[in-house]
C-alpha cells in the first residue's frame, strides 16, 4: 500500500501587524506616492516586481556617482572599494538565505538565468537518455521550458506532479512518480498564479530518500517569508532580485558547493578562469566559476541594500502582516457576486487570482487601470495552470507588505464598478 502523506504546511499566523506601521513604511517608497488617471495609484502587481525603496534608489546612484568601477581587476582605490561592496553585497545573501558558505552564491541575472544554468550545467553532465525530471503542474515557465529543452537534448522525460482545484500539489501522486529513473525535482516554493506555498520542506526530504536533488523557484517566496536553505536542504535555490525590491537584472542562484564543485562552467569569459592558454583554461574558483564577464555590479550593491532593508523590518513581521491581508482580500473578494478565487490552498502567500463570469481578465485590468489599480490580467507565465483550471487567463492582485486593507477595498470596489459596467 502506498503511504499517505500528511501535509505539513509552513503557514504563518494571520497577523494582527502589532508594530508593523504600513503608514511609515510606505513613505519609503516614493512611488507609491503617485496618482494614476487622477487616482491615488493602488499597485497590486507585486508579483511581477516590486516597488523599490528610497534606500535601494539611494544606494544605486551612490554607487554610480561614487564608487563606480570594474570589480575583481583593478589594484587602484575605486576598483578595491567597488569590490569590496560587490562581495559585501554577495556576504548579505548568504545571510538572508542561511547558505553554509558564500561560495555557494552566485550572482547571475534573475530566477530565470538561474535555473537555466543548472538545466545546463548540471542537467547536461548528469542527465541521461531516459532519466525522469520532475516538476508541478503550477510551475513558471521558467521552470518548465529550461527543462524540457534538457529533456530533448538528452531524450530525457517530464513528469508533472499534479494538484487538486484547490492548487495544492498531490503528494501521493509526487511519491508515485518518484522512482529510480528520477535525477532531479524542479518545483516552485510559492507559486506566482495562485499563491500557493507548496510543503517544499517534506517534498525535499520525499526525493532525497531517493538521492535526487531538488531545485527550488524561490522567487515569489523570498520577499513574503523567511527561508533558509540549510534548514530546508534543497541543493539549489533560485530568485530574481527585482521582486524582492531590488533592481531587475540581477538575481542569485544558490547551490551546494558540493554540486557547483562538480558542474562545469555555464559560461565562457573573463572572472571565470585562473589562467587561459589556448590548449587549456583552468576554472577559477566557486563562486567566480560561474560569472564570466563583469557582472551587474550596481544591481548587486543594490541587491544588497534592498535585503538590509527587507531584514530591517524582519521577515517574520512581513509574513504575518501580509497573512492578515491576505485574510482581508479574500474576505472582500468572495463578497463580490460572481467571482471565483482561482486559488484556495490552505497555505497561501499574498496572491488573489480570479475570474468574474462573463467578463475577460484583460477588460477587468483595463477598469481597474481606470481606477488607478494596477493588477495583471494573462496567464502570469503559467499556462498550464491556467488549462488545470479550465480558464484562458486570470485577474491577479498580489501583495506586498507595503500594501493596505483600504487598498484592498479599492480594488472591491473597482471590481464592481467593472462588473457594472459590462453587466
Ligand atoms: C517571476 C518568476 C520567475 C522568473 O523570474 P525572472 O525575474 O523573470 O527571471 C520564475 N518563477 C516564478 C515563480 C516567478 O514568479
Amino acid at each position: 500500500m502506498r503511504a499517505t502523506h500528511e501535509l505539513t504546511l509552513p503557514v504563518p499566523t494571520p497577523g494582527t501587524n502589532v508594530a508593523f506601521d504600513v503608514d511609515r513604511v510606505r513613505k519609503d517608497f516614493p512611488l507609491l506616492r503617485q496618482q494614476v488617471h487622477g487616482k491615488p495609484l493602488v499597485y497590486l502587481d507585486n508579483a511581477a516586481t516590486s516597488q523599490k525603496p528610497q534606500v535601494v534608489i539611494d544606494t544605486l546612484t551612490r554607487y554610480y556617482a561614487e564608487e563606480n568601477s570594474n570589480v575583481h581587476r583593478g589594484v587602484h582605490f575605486l576598483s578595491e572599494r567597488a569590490t569590496e561592496a560587490h562581495e559585501a553585497a554577495r556576504a548579505n545573501v548568504r545571510r538572508f538565505l542561511n547558505a553554509a558558505d558564500t561560495r555557494e552564491v552566485i550572482f547571475v541575472r534573475g530566477a530565470t538565468e538561474g535555473i537555466n544554468l543548472v538545466a545546463q550545467s548540471y542537467g547536461r553532465t548528469h542527465i541521461k537518455p531516459g532519466d525522469e525530471i520532475i516538476i508541478s503542474w503550477m510551475e513558471h515557465h521558467s521552470n518548465i521550458v529550461p527543462w524540457q529543452m534538457l529533456c530533448e537534448d538528452k531524450g530525457a522525460v517530464l513528469r508533472v506532479i499534479p494538484i487538486n482545484d484547490d492548487g495544492e500539489v498531490l503528494l501521493d501522486e509526487y511519491e508515485r512518480l518518484l522512482t529510480p529513473r528520477t535525477k532531479f525535482v524542479a518545483l516552485v516554493h510559492v507559486s506566482n498564479a495562485l499563491g500557493t506555498i507548496n510543503p517544499v520542506k517534506q517534498m525535499i526530504e520525499m526525493a532525497h530518500r531517493q538521492r535526487v536533488p531538488v531545485l527550488l523557484d524561490g522567487a515569489q517566496a523570498v520577499a513574503h517569508l523567511p527561508v533558509d536553505v540549510q534548514e530546508l536542504d534543497c541543493d539549489f535555490y533560485v530568485f530574481s532580485g527585482h521582486k524582492v525590491l531590488g533592481p531587475t537584472g540581477i538575481g542569485i542562484l544558490y547551490g551546494k558547493a558540493d554540486f557547483l564543485e562538480r558542474m562545469p562552467p555555464y559560461q565562457g569569459g573573463g572572472d571565470m578562469i585562473l589562467s587561459v592558454t589556448f590548449e587549456k583554461t583552468r576554472y577559477n574558483t566557486l563562486p567566480y566559476k560561474f560569472e564570466a564577464g563583469t557582472p551587474h555590479i550596481a544591481g548587486v550593491v543594490g541587491l544588497g541594500a534592498a535585503i538590509d532593508y527587507l531584514q530591517g523590518i524582519g521577515l517574520d513581521r512581513i509574513a504575518a502582516y501580509e497573512q492578515g491581508l491576505l485574510a482581508y482580500g479574500t474576505d472582500v473578494l468572495s463578497a463580490i457576486p460572481g467571482l471565483r478565487l482561482i486559488g484556495t490552498a490552505r497555505g497561501k502567500a499574498g496572491v488573489l487570482s480570479f475570474v468574474l463570469e462573463g467578463i475577460h481578465a484583460h477588460d477587468i485590468g483595463t477598469v481597474l487601470d481606470q481606477q488607478g489599480v494596477a493588477i495583471r490580467a494573462g496567464h502570469h507565465c503559467a499556462m498550464p495552470v491556467m488549462q488545470r483550471f479550465g480558464v484562458p487567463a486570470t485577474a491577479r492582485a498580489s501583495l506586498a507588505f507595503y500594501n493596505t486593507r483600504g487598498e484592498l477595498d479599492a480594488l472591491g470596489r473597482a471590481i464592481r464598478k467593472a462588473i457594472e459596467l459590462f453587466s
